[in-house]
């Protein structure tokens, strides 16, 4: 995108000074350094909500009219918003609901909430507070599971569309194996799907998600009526949970005798493809490994979640091995968290556990480009290219007495990156852009507090 033409008046670009990091690659196991393009002093120009330019301040400036105003941020890191490609917008209200593993948990806390959501002003209050919090952590996109019920897929999108956010959602498919309150029958589950991607795929930047819960919760005719829509719409995206605990495990094995593992319930009905995102991935054999990858399917690797639930601990160098993509994500509310600086915490701690280095440039890859590849929006989210949407945060690495004092002590940006995902969360959020638009500036304690001098 030209900087200057004659179509495109100055007043339509905003340019922001500061740390800019932009990833081009995967960094791997040790941070490679082609993987990213860094600027201590960048500029980023955005011009009609789409990234104009991104480069070194000293060389850009010049470029620029004299009277063009501009966003300092000093020492602040501008890095492109976080994508998270696994969370549940219902259990928002279940977060540090704890003392189960995943099947009591879903029975004890998790479906009474999802209950609730057949109302459609629960549903559009939940919605509003889960969109809040996820830009109050810095993400810009996620990949986003509803309920059973169509009510909230509508208060979701209705929620997303006003804020004019890119977004994944979809209705739950669960016809056996759950509550009476919460199922819907193949038929019903495939008509609602079908008339939800009619109304709301493609609009504005939302994108549908065929969203059955899990294999237990779905009769083998759901999933084939699942499948039957995924080969009609190949541009809508595939969602669910697979291979996430031992019970969960058994449970896919008794109900599926004849299934080779238990991707191949999922695959035999074509679930296994490009745009499809399955979260947790956990106990998958080499041959499953490998099918993931051929198939451009990925996983979303949910480390607070796995601690959290006890699930266990995902490989990144068996996914690495088998050249099976995956990005890091939440999954609130097993996961404990919205930040996706605390869920990369947890990443290093588990691959530390599994004796995998993840370096910080790979896990901010996996948080920002890699998700939006996982998703296939790589050319859309994810990395400050020119034409890319300006979805963009700013990080404050001084947002804590100890963040402050950690990073002055620390030198590389790979060890500063170390220390922000290490000790950062919401508060080291500064604010959140969404189309080069203001969405969410943190209010600093002392801004907060009331002026008894007045
Ligand atoms: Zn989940």
């Amino acid at each position: 995108m030209a900087l200057h033409t004659d179509a495109a008046p100055v007043s339509s670009l905003s340019v922001h000074r500061g740390r800019v990091l932009t990833f081009t690659a995967d960094p791997g196991a040790h941070g490679s350094p082609d993987s990213y393009e860094y600027f201590e002093d960048g500029l980023l120009i955005i011009a009609d909500g789409r990234i104009a330019e991104v480069g070194p301040a000293g060389a850009l400036l010049a470029k620029l009219p004299r009277d063009q105003p501009i966003t300092n941020h000093g020492k602040r890191l501008l890095l492109p918003g976080f994508i998270d490609t696994h969370i549940h917008y219902p259990q928002t209200d279940v977060i540090a609901s704890g003392g189960e593993q995943l099947l009591d948990w879903l029975e004890r806390y998790t479906f009474p909430e999802e209950r609730k959501f057949a109302n459609a002003a629960h549903a559009a209050e939940v919605a509003e507070f889960f969109l809040d919090e996820l830009l109050r952590n810095g993400t810009t996109t996620a990949m986003v599971f509803c309920t059973v019920h169509r009510a909230s897929v509508e208060a979701f999108f209705k929620s997303a569309a006003r804020r004019d956010l890119r977004m994944v959602a979809g209705k739950v498919l669960m016809d056996r194996n759950s509550p009476d309150y919460l199922r819907d029958t193949a038929s019903g589950g495939n008509r609602d799907t079908r008339e939800l991607i009619e109304r709301w795929h493609g609009q504005l930047r939302l994108s549908y998600a065929i969203t059955p819960r899990f294999a237990p919760t779905s009769t083998d005719i759901q999933l084939e009526s699942a499948g039957r829509i995924a080969r009609e719409y190949p541009s809508v995206y595939i969602h669910s949970h697979l291979a996430e605990n031992q019970a969960e495990i058994e449970w896919v094995k008794e109900l599926y005798p004849t299934a080779r593992s238990y991707l191949d319930v999922y695959d035999r009905q074509g679930l296994v493809r490009e745009r499809a995102i399955y979260a947790h991935c956990i106990y998958l054999d080499d041959e499953d490994r490998a099918r993931m990858g051929q198939s451009g399917a990925a996983a979303a690797f949910c480390p607070s979640s796995n601690l959290y639930l006890g699930s266990g601990l995902f490989s990144i160098s068996a996914a690495d091995q088998a050249g099976m993509r995956f990005s890091i994500a939440t999954d609130v509310g097993g996961g404990s968290s919205f930040s996706m600086l605390r869920t990369m915490s947890d990443a290093y701690k588990v691959c530390q556990l599994n004796r995998d280095p993840v370096s910080s440039l790979r896990a901010f890859y996996l948080s920002t480009l890699g998700g939006a590849r996982c998703l296939g929006l790589e050319h859309r989210i994810g990395r400050f290219t020119p034409g890319a949407e300006a979805d963009f945060i700013v990080l404050d690495l001084e947002a804590t007495p100890l963040l402050a004092r950690r990073t002055a002590s620390s030198s590389t940006l790979q060890e500063k990156l170390l220390v922000l995902m290490t000790l950062g969360d919401d508060r080291a959020i500064e604010s959140t852009y969404i189309l080069g638009k203001l969405t969410h500036k943190r209010v600093a304690p002392r801004e907060a507090m009331p002026d008894n001098r007045s």
